[in-house]
């Protein structure tokens, strides 16, 4: 069994039924995700229970194949136990680092201007491969927020994405949560229902990115699956039920969603929503031909004078091919 895919309730349930204290869970969780020690560190354990959990688990983190710094980012190249790779991306604010973890090895999903989707999805990670991704990168630098926002789509991945969140805000863990967790999906409708059932008190980030069928179709094919009034509908709902301000991403491309004619459609799209859209600026790819917008700075205040609240992304990890949509498995 991989230690880090256990929470902390399963920890205790893993000690009960060997008839030992379930508080020997609650040593575990600090000493590793609080404190970041090793099992041998850990002085509060005795061998014998040491050498038990040394013989269940397995607490070996995945190899760090590359590590590229380019300064306010810093991205890492994970090699994971059956030979895939997936990578992570540290960035570096002020107020202290964002870590951008991947949740499957590729995407399914296919957007027009990701180039993570031009991978195909090998498999999803479980839930301890994306805690270890978190470890790796938490023992040279303090994260103080996590997005979900790598490689993958998380909604495709649900059920250890949700083992994920569970073990990242554990109070006796790393104790994210509370808004120092962003989940960012492109939209897989029946999957935003079941969010409620995470209650770490997450923010999240739809990938919108059009503010209507036809061009949303064009660059998401997600949403010939499931379209834009379906998505809306059920944004709407969640963010009212867990009274949830939603984040929704807007990549400009230019001469495709970046008039005001869009501005305009999508101020009414998202209209009584408490809500905010993050502006992003198109991070080149090589497989696309789609070109940053030129119209970004009117379109931003199109949206402003509509009365949306609206604010443009920091651009970060550019020069190490690391910003959002760049992500693949190769150094280049
Ligand atoms: N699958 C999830 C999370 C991964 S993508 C999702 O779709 O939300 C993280 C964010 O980066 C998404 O908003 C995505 O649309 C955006 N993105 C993808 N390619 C991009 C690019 N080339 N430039 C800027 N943002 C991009």
């Amino acid at each position: 069994m991989n230690f880090y895919d256990f929470t902390k309730e399963k920890l205790e349930k893993y000690f009960t039924d060997l008839g030992e204290n379930k508080a020997k869970a609650e040593i575990l969780y600090k000493a590793i995700y609080r404190n970041k020690k090793t099992l041998e560190e850990i002085a509060e354990l005795s061998q014998k229970t040491k050498d038990k959990l040394l013989n269940d688990f397995s607490f070996s983190l995945p190899e760090t194949i590359a590590l590229q710094d380019g300064g306010d980012t810093a991205k890492a190249l994970i090699g994971l136990k059956d030979k895939s790779k997936v990578e992570t991306v540290l960035m570096r604010h002020k107020f202290g680092a964002g870590l951008c973890v991947s949740t499957q090895v590729g995407c399914a999903m296919n957007c027009a201007f990701c180039q993570s989707g031009k991978l195909k999805k090998r498999r999803d990670l479980t839930a301890g491969e994306m805690v270890s991704q978190v470890l790796v990168m938490a023992r040279e630098n303090p994260i103080n927020h996590i997005s979900v926002m790598g490689i993958g789509e998380p909604l495709d991945n649900f059920d250890n994405v949700k083992t994920f969140l569970e073990i990242l805000s554990s109070p006796y863990g790393f104790a994210f949560g509370n808004r120092h967790i962003t989940l960012s999906t492109c939209g897989v409708v029946p999957m935003i229902e079941r969010l409620k059932e995470i209650d770490c008190g997450f923010n999240l980030a739809i990938s919108l990115h059009a503010p209507n069928d036809e061009i949303r179709s064009r660059l998401m094919p997600v949403n010939k699956r499931w379209g834009i009034n379906e998505l809306m509908t059920a944004v709407r709902e969640y963010s009212k039920s867990e009274k949830k301000r939603i984040a929704f991403e807007y990549i400009l491309l230019d001469g495709i969603n970046d008039g005001f004619e869009q501005a305009d459609e999508l101020t009414e799209l998202i209209k009584g929503i408490d809500c905010f859209v993050n502006l992003i600026p198109y991070n080149q790819t090589e497989s696309s031909d789609f070109k940053p917008s030129s119209r970004s700075d009117d379109f931003f205040r199109q949206l402003r004078s509509n009365g949306v609240n609206a604010i443009f992304r920091r651009k970060f990890g550019e020069g190490i091919n690391a910003a959002c949509g760049q992500l693949s498995s190769k150094y280049d």
